[in-house]
C-alpha cells in the first residue's frame, strides 16, 4: 500500500523530481535552509516540554524560552519563542503519532499539539517561518485535509474536529473545519498522488518544475532543469499587444529567475564574504577587471539613530523613549505603521535601516565594481 506523509505530498504537488531525488533516488544533500530549520527544530522542541509539563500538571515556566535546552538557545529560537503566545490551558496531547488508511493510500504523520475545545478536537501545527500563506492557499493543502482526518481518526466521538497553524512569528492562528467535502478532498487528492508515483516508477520519468521555490529546494545543487533555467537567461520581451495569458507567462518565468538569481547571488556574497574577511581591513581583491572588498554600511550614526526617533516620535506623536524602545526592540509591526507616515527621505534611510537590522547584516558586504568605473 502507497504511504505518504503530509511533508511528501507536499513535496510531490510541488515539484515530482524534487519528490524522486529524496523518496526514489534518495539523493543526500545539505540542506539549504539549515538556519531556519535549526530554528525550528529548537522552538518545536521547547513546545513541546512545555506541552508535556503541561500535560503532567506542573505549572509553567514564565516564559516559553525557559524550555530551551543548552545547544538550542540560539537569538532567533529565543526571539521567536519569546515573542509568540501560546496557549496551553486545553492541551490532551503532544507529538502526537497518526496513521490513517485513505481508501487503497495511507497517511501517515505526527501532530505538534492536540487540543480539546469542550466538544471540538483541535490538532495545531506550529510554524516558527516567516511566510505566512494565505487562507485560500492553505485550505486545499494536503496537510490541512490530512491533519482534520487524522483528527477525526483519533477524536471520532466529538462534535468537530478542526487543524490549527499558528504563525509564531507573526502571531497568526488559521483555523480549518472538516467537512464531508473535504473529507471526500482528500481521498481524491492521496489516490492522484499514489498513480502519479506508480506512473513516475514505471516510466522513470519524474518532471521537475521550475518556481521560485527552487531557491529553498535541498536538491538545486543536484537538478538539471534548474542549472538550465539560470542559464537559460531571461526569455524574450513579449509585445505589448500579445494575449494576456502570454503576458503573464512571461512576467511569472522573469519573476521566477529573478528570485533564483538574487538567490545564487546571495550564494556567492557568503564564500566571496568569507575570503575577504581573511584579508587585512579595507584591502581588495582585483581579478578581470572587478575589484571586491568588503565595505562598511548599515551601521547607521549615532547622530542618524537619533534622527529616526526624532522623526518617528514626532509623526507617531509618541514619547521618544518609547519609540527608542520599539526602535532597539524592532517592533516591526508598528515601526512599519510610523514609517508609513514618514516623508519619503527619511522612509528611504528607515526602510534600509530596517532591513539591515532584519537581514542581520548591519555589518559588512560585499561590494563589487569595476576599476574602470571608479571605485
Ligand atoms: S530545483 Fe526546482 S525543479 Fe529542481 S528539483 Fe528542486 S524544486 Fe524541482
Amino acid at each position: 500500500m502507497a504511504s505518504f506523509s503530509p511533508t511528501s505530498l507536499q513535496l510531490l504537488a510541488q515539484c515530482e523530481a524534487a519528490w524522486a531525488f529524496r523518496y526514489v533516488q534518495r539523493t543526500s544533500v545539505v540542506s539549504q535552509d539549515s538556519g531556519e530549520s535549526v530554528t525550528g527544530s529548537a522552538v518545536h522542541a521547547a513546545l513541546e516540554r512545555a506541552g508535556r509539563a503541561r500535560l503532567a500538571g506542573e505549572k509553567g515556566a514564565a516564559s516559553l524560552a525557559a524550555y530551551l535546552q543548552a545547544g538550542e538557545r540560539t537569538p532567533e529560537a529565543l526571539e521567536v519563542l519569546e515573542a509568540c503566545a501560546v496557549d496551553l490551558s486545553r492541551v490532551v496531547a503532544v507529538e502526537q503519532n497518526f496513521e490513517l488508511t485513505l481508501g487503497a493510500v495511507s497517511a501517515r504523520g505526527r501532530c505538534d499539539r492536540v487540543d480539546w475545545h469542550r466538544d471540538r478536537v483541535r490538532v495545531v501545527d506550529y510554524k516558527s517561518g516567516r511566510y505566512v500563506p494565505s487562507r485560500e492557499e492553505l485550505e486545499t493543502d494536503s496537510q490541512t485535509l490530512i491533519y482534520l482526518e487524522a483528527a477525526f481518526d483519533g477524536w471520532p466521538f466529538a462534535d468537530a474536529h478542526e487543524v490549527e497553524y499558528h504563525y509564531l512569528r507573526a502571531g497568526v492562528r488559521l483555523v480549518f473545519r472538516r467537512t464531508p467535502a473535504r473529507a471526500e478532498q482528500v481521498r481524491v487528492l492521496v489516490s492522484a498522488a499514489a498513480a502519479q508515483v506508480a506512473r513516475g516508477r514505471v516510466t522513470g520519468t519524474w518532471p521537475a518544475r521550475v518556481t521560485s521555490r527552487c531557491v529553498r529546494c535541498d536538491y538545486r545543487g543536484v537538478c538539471a532543469e534548474y542549472a538550465r533555467a539560470l542559464a537559460g537567461g531571461l526569455p524574450a520581451l513579449v509585445s505589448g499587444e500579445a494575449p494576456t495569458g502570454a503576458l503573464a507567462l512571461a512576467r511569472s518565468r522573469v519573476a521566477t529567475l529573478a528570485t533564483l538569481a538574487e538567490a545564487r547571488r546571495r550564494e556567492y556574497d557568503t564564500v566571496l564574504r568569507a575570503r575577504l574577511a581573511r584579508l587585512p581591513r579595507g584591502q581588495a581583491i582585483t581579478s578581470d577587471g572587478l575589484r571586491a572588498r568588503l565595505a562598511t554600511r548599515g551601521s547607521p550614526s549615532y547622530s542618524d539613530a537619533c534622527e529616526l526617533v526624532r522623526a518617528l516620535a514626532s509623526i507617531a506623536s509618541r514619547p521618544a523613549e518609547e519609540v527608542a524602545q520599539a526602535v532597539l526592540s524592532v517592533d516591526l509591526r508598528q515601526l512599519d505603521r510610523w514609517v508609513a507616515t514618514l516623508a519619503v527621505d527619511v522612509r528611504e534611510r528607515a526602510e534600509r535601516f530596517l532591513l539591515e537590522i532584519d537581514e542581520g547584516k548591519a555589518g559588512q558586504y560585499v561590494e563589487v565594481r569595476e576599476i574602470k568605473g571608479g571605485f
